[in-house]
């Protein structure tokens, strides 16, 4: 492991500076939130910092805050806070649960939720540090090798599945990013922050080296809105998803009005399936219309050779969490 020195900025516009230096010195740095990902990705060597540059002293990001425009999530809110905080439980519960679901207690209660959005991919490959497109190599092993838990959507040149829980159910509550640079703050929509291996191999999400993730805001809580997060995994606890679907319907008088469905683990972003949500407004969602929205929920998949199970999986994920939802 190549040794590196460690800050501790104090407020976002120290972050973005120190940054910068550290590029135009010629050098790298990483940012770290609570660290669960990126420290075990340096003593593997799998990446190889100058600088780490310590988020945990940032003031004012460790808090959720309602405001007249909805809610403010502070980047460095940890992932347990999220999923037991009385107002995500109550009114954004895709993503109390969805926080709850990852790894084990003792991870939920350093990560961060900035952290667990920008990790990167857990793809075998990857995490053993073969020379794919992720470390700037010239291809994906998954293609001919291993992909059991590779991208069904969304894959090519590289198959990974985006790794993060709460990154689908932010993106079915149409939460914005506050991202700060060099050049002050710009906010995003969560369906724009994540980028797909065509568009830029290397990375998962549009961040550049001296930008941080410093806020999640989510739009004010609707009536009528029932969430969820249904998460399969390949053993029972502490793990990443096989598969997860992130659901928010907004259903009046037993129509449903508005719905947000994004899958997990199935693409290299969050897999946005707006096609089934057209599907679902205005109509009561029967049995029989779920069943039909999880066919089309995986009408366009293109499995590779061993990852074919995941389309059965998802078609009845789907329409099991859309009855369950609906009522
Ligand atoms: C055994 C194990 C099981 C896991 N299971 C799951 C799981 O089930 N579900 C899941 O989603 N994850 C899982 N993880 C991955 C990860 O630990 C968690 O997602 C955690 O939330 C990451 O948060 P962190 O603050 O510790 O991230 P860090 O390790 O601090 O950072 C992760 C990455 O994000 C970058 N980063 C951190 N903060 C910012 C920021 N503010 N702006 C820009 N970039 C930033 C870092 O540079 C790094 O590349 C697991 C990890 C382990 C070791």
């Amino acid at each position: 492991m190549k040794s590196f020195t460690n800050v501790n900025p104090e407020n976002r516009q120290e972050v973005v500076s120190l940054l910068k230096k550290v590029i135009e010195e010629g050098k790298t740095a990483s940012l770290a939130g609570g660290g669960s990902d990126l420290l075990g990705m340096i003593k593997d060597d799998l990446v190889a910092p100058d600088v780490v540059v310590n988020l945990k002293d940032l003031e004012g990001l460790q808090k959720i805050e309602p405001h007249s425009q909805g809610v403010r999530i502070g980047g460095l809110v940890t992932l347990q806070e999220l999923s037991q905080h009385p107002l995500i439980l109550s009114q954004y519960t895709v993503l109390a649960e969805a926080a709850g679901t990852v790894a084990t207690p003792q991870i939920r209660n350093v990560g961060t939720v900035a952290g667990n959005i920008c990790q990167r991919p857990w793809c075998w490959y990857f995490r053993q540090g073969f020379p794919c497109f992720k470390h700037g190599g010239d291809r994906c092993y998954s293609v001919v090798g291993q992909n059991q838990l590779h991208a069904i959507f969304g894959g090519g040149p590289s198959f990974i599945v985006h790794p993060s829980d709460t990154a689908p159910a932010l993106m079915a509550l149409e939460a914005r990013f506050r991202i700060a640079g060099p050049d002050g703050e710009r906010v995003v929509p969560a369906s724009e922050f994540f980028v797909l291996p065509r568009e830029e191999v290397s990375r998962e999400n549009i961040l550049g080296p001296d930008e941080v993730l410093v806020e999640i805001e989510l739009p004010p809580a609707r009536q009528n809105v029932k969430s969820t997060y249904v998460k399969i995994m390949d053993r029972e606890a502490w793990t990443h998803a096989v598969l997860s679907v992130a659901a928010v319907l907004e259903i009046d008088q037993g129509v449903c009005r508005k719905a947000r469905i994004v899958l997990g683990a199935v693409a290299p972003i969050p897999w946005h399936l707006p096609h089934v949500e057209r599907m679902l407004v205005g109509q009561r969602i029967t049995a029989d219309l779920a069943g039909d929205a999880g066919r089309a929920a995986v009408s366009r998949a293109q499995p590779l050779a061993k990852n074919g199970y995941k389309i059965p999986l998802t078609e009845a994920l789907v329409r099991r969490t859309l009855i369950s939802l609906a009522g």
